[in-house]
């Protein structure tokens, strides 16, 4: 049997602690560490308003103790944070997970029918907004059947909602003794079996699900992830959203490992960006792809002095060998990492270690991370050696639980013996080095964000012009890839250029911006399996080949 174990040495992982007691309650925490002056915190770039690891301690406790006795939060439940980047969010998150329940983040970008189904999927109790969101956030809330007195807001003031600050004070309002405890895991289970995180994702195929992120899962990516971190990163960029994946590990949870400040930045501006990277001297970008071609093509960018940044990191989508060229041609004194993973696999199964911060291995996803073992499974069901491609499996501590209420798709995804299937296609290096080569699966990402190809399909079906649809992704040099449907039209409805633009804007109307179609081709068949599964592959081939357009 092929496996690919890693070459980094196995993490320490301890397995009673929840996630709020290890960053803030024992000998990991920066808290217990370093002398209160030294602790760094998450500070908001443009208002400078900022809290520190203690502060945090405090008023999650604050906010917990008003959600359990004042407003009847209860272990096990879920609250849903819908939300751009804003200080208040972790702080947020923290609450929630000290009064043991579990975290759901969702793109404040969502229209009101989107976030209904991000808050039933979920099964959400409790929301957390900002006064910019309320409109949808009520909307949704009253479609899920969330009381309005469960709605709170992160940030500013409106009538009739109970604000974050007036929860701090409800809280302590209980005295010192008062406090609600702190969520501890329950007896006979270990933090691998308590979930704290329902981020969503389409996972290999269909809708988008609520993804079961344990205490263990993130407590095991940051211990990976810190050692093969250098001592020296004490300040990372928040500008990433704080609902994926990669904000939830990387920019709340690792700092606080690493005692780390967090500039955040409430929405992403290419100038925004850049000001917060000269005022602060940020030496380590984490970035994504879209980011990345912006800085090497936006002519915006030689206006700022950038000598000090040393290095960039990028995930969550392949990075083309044309961007990281000129990439290194732009900024030419600095070093390149990257990261390879899911949301399932909580962020990284792969990693760039220090000795490999080189543009000449910045084409490679990184190697395997600590604890963490790799297979290749071939087309033919075999393993693949070292070179040989096929879907990437992965096993180890940062593999979630499975899917929330989605026994068939969380079977299809983790198999019995652990591994994870995660639906693309690769190879291992023999430095233990990963290349992710192609998708195999149906996920669509623009600019980073998964878009399910399921979710548009079952929408444009219900167009009454449509007969049968299937959406996938086409190349797009800013996105990285925009969604495409192939459409069979009803008898009698003309291949016409005009009921194109009218199915592109029906999903606009519908959906939020990253999961519009981009182009309508019409198509005389769905090319299907006889089970009626979509064949997408022979779309693909049909697209690389630009058959069929003119
Ligand atoms: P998400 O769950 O949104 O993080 O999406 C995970 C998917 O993004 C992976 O299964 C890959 O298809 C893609 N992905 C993430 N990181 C990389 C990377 N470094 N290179 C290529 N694809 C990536």
């Amino acid at each position: 049997m092929v496996i690919f174990k890693s070459r980094q040495p196995p993490i320490d992982l301890p397995t009673e602690l929840t996630d709020w007691d290890w960053l803030f309650d024992s000998s990991y925490s920066p808290i217990n560490n370093y002398p209160p002056s030294q602790l760094a915190g998450f500070q908001n770039a443009i208002t400078k308003e900022r809290v520190n690891w203690a502060e945090i301690k405090q008023y999650s406790t604050y906010i917990a103790t008003a959600l359990v006795k004042r407003y009847g939060l209860r272990e096990g439940q879920t609250i849903s944070l819908f939300s751009q980047n804003t200080v208040w969010y972790p702080v947020a998150m923290f609450a929630g997970l000290r009064a043991g329940a579990a975290i759901s983040g969702a793109s404040p970008a969502y229209n009101a029918e989107e976030m209904t189904f991000a808050l039933k999927t979920a099964d959400a109790k409790f929301l957390m907004t900002t006064p910019g969101s309320m409109e949808v956030a009520s909307k949704s809330a009253e479609a899920a059947g969330l009381p309005k007195s469960n709605v709170f807001l992160l940030e500013g003031k409106l009538d009739g909602y109970t604000t974050i600050k007036e929860l701090i004070e409800i809280g302590r309002s209980y005295g010192e003794s008062g406090q609600s405890p702190a969520f501890n895991i329950p007896p006979g289970k270990k933090n691998k079996d308590v979930c704290a995180f329902l981020s969503f994702s389409s996972g290999t195929t269909g809708l988008p699900k609520a993804v079961m992120i344990s205490h263990q899962n993130v407590i095991a990516q940051c211990l990976q992830i810190q050692q093969i971190t250098p001592e020296t990163q004490k300040k990372i960029m928040a500008v990433l959203p704080l609902f994926h994946i990669t904000g939830l590990v990387h920019q709340m949870h690792l700092p606080i490992l690493l005692n780390a400040e967090v500039i955040m930045l409430p929405q992403f501006t290419m100038e925004g960006m850049l000001n917060v990277i000269c005022e602060y001297k940020l030496s380590e970008l984490l970035l994504v792809p879209p980011i990345l071609i912006r800085l090497v093509h936006d002519p915006i960018v030689d206006k700022y002095d950038l000598g000090h940044i040393t290095r960039f990191s990028s995930g969550a989508a392949p990075l083309s060998e044309e961007i990281i060229q000129l990439l290194q041609k732009k900024f030419p004194n600095t070093g390149f990492k990257q990261g390879y993973g899911m949301t399932e696999s909580c962020s990284c199964i792969t990693a760039h270690p220090p000795e490999k911060f080189d543009y000449k291995y910045a084409h490679s996803g990184g190697a395997i991370v600590a604890s963490t073992e790799v297979k290749i499974l071939k087309e033919d069901g075999t393993e693949g050696d070292i070179g040989e491609q096929g879907e990437v499996l992965a096993r180890g501590p940062q593999v979630v639980m499975g899917y929330l209420n989605n026994p068939n798709a969380t079977r299809e995804t983790f198999d019995s013996d652990g591994w994870l299937h995660t639906g693309d296609q690769g190879m291992v290096d023999s430095e233990n080095m990963i290349y992710i080569t192609d998708r195999i699966k149906e996920l669509i990402k623009v600019k980073g964000i998964g878009v399910a190809p399921a979710e548009l399909e079952d929408l444009l079906l219900g167009h009454s012009h449509v007969e049968d649809v299937a959406v996938m992704g086409i190349q797009d040099d800013y996105s990285g890839e925009l969604p495409k449907a192939f459409v069979k039209l009803k008898n009698g409805i003309e291949q016409d250029t005009a009921v194109g633009r009218e199915l592109i804007a029906f999903v606009q109307e519908k959906k939020v911006r990253h999961k519009w179609v981009r182009e309508v081709e019409f198509i005389g068949e769905i090319p299907k399996s006889a089970s009626g599964k979509i064949l997408r592959r022979v779309l693909r081939e049909k697209e690389r080949s630009g058959e069929g357009r003119g």
